[in-house]
């Protein structure tokens, strides 16, 4: 299994029940459609639906193609309200990629709704989003 940004070996971790592919050289996150939704079920949100396309150019990061549809490109989607989590999804099976810096980005926002300078409208995309960012702390710290 091939990291699709650095194309180094992709590892598996044990968190919350899901076993989560991740790149412990660029410290990205692969998760599958169905990984997102068993985190999302407690809160009963629909990443789909709080995340919108965005263009290639608003990230730092290049696009990648999808490790698992060949030839696929994986499109950028900024999620919830807040335009510095952008992540790339795969159009064709539904796999999402975080980068390191959108795993950053996320415990920004975070910190940002603890301290009252951001409202949340989304709340089950919010609760998705601090599971999110639990596990990828208790991964790469
Ligand atoms: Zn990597
Ligand atoms: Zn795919």
């Amino acid at each position: 299994m091939i990291c699709p940004r650095c194309r180094k070996g992709l590892v598996k971790e044990s968190r919350e029940g899901e076993e989560i592919l991740v790149c412990r050289e660029c410290g990205g996150m692969w998760l599958h459609p169905h990984q997102l939704n068993n985190l999302l079920k407690e809160s009963g949100g629909d990443v789909e639906l709080c995340s919108y396309n965005t263009l290639p150019e608003d990230d730092r990061y290049p696009m990648i193609r999808c490790r698992e549809c060949p030839d696929t490109l994986m499109l950028k989607i900024n999620f919830l309200d807040y335009s510095d989590i952008i992540m790339d999804r795969c159009p064709s099976c539904g796999s999402y990629w975080l980068d390191k810096n959108e795993l950053a980005n996320m415990h920004k926002y975070i910190k940002q709704v603890e301290e009252g300078s951001h409202q949340v409208k989304d709340f089950s995309a919010y609760t998705l989003l601090t599971r999110l960012s639990r596990i990828a702390y208790s991964i790469f710290h």
